[in-house]
């Protein structure tokens, strides 16, 4: 498992949902190292000329700014960012989003009476009916949840404030 001292890198410069990396992957270090960011729209100037004809040169006016900026996520934030989904690259040990904090899980096979009423995501549960095959959960919805041994239930669960 993942130390609960892990942080994580969410890209807040892409397109939401955002993207989330481990510290040392190698498609984010420009904004682990705060790299200098220039966007050019004004090309250069001529910003001062000394006697012995050289010039100082810099950029023009228009010309935007600013430093990468890495995000960073503990572990414990998680559940409070939003949506986001894992690189491709660095595949962080995380659940894709959404947190699983919205959610809490019960194993198919632990559903009793207790549960019946309850609410899933999918729906309110009607009828538990466990068997060698696995767990069929009917939902009020007439909607019917086929589990195996192991699959679970996700009931919605309040999120920290
Ligand atoms: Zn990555």
């Amino acid at each position: 498992m993942v130390p609960e001292t892990a942080r994580f890198i969410l890209n807040r410069n892409s397109e939401p949902p955002h993207v989330l990396h481990r510290e040392d992957c190698p498609t984010i270090q420009h904004q682990v190292r705060g790299d200098a960011r220039i966007e050019q729209a004004g090309g250069v100037e001529v910003l001062e000329t000394y006697e012995d004809g050289l010039e100082l040169v810099g950029p023009g006016d228009g010309t935007h700014r600013s430093h990468y900026q890495a995000s960073y996520v503990g572990i414990d934030e998680l559940a409070t960012v939003g949506r986001y989904r894992r690189c491709k690259a660095c595949a962080p040990d995380v659940p894709e989003g959404p947190p699983p904090a919205q959610v809490s899980l019960k194993k198919a096979e632990t559903l009793s009476a207790s549960d019946l009423g309850r609410v899933t995501v999918d729906g309110e549960i009607e009828r538990i009916k466990h068997a060698k095959a696995g767990t069929v959960v009917t939902l009020t919805t007439g909607k019917r949840l086929q589990l195996q041994e192991g699959e679970t239930v996700a009931f919605p669960r309040k999120l920290r404030e």
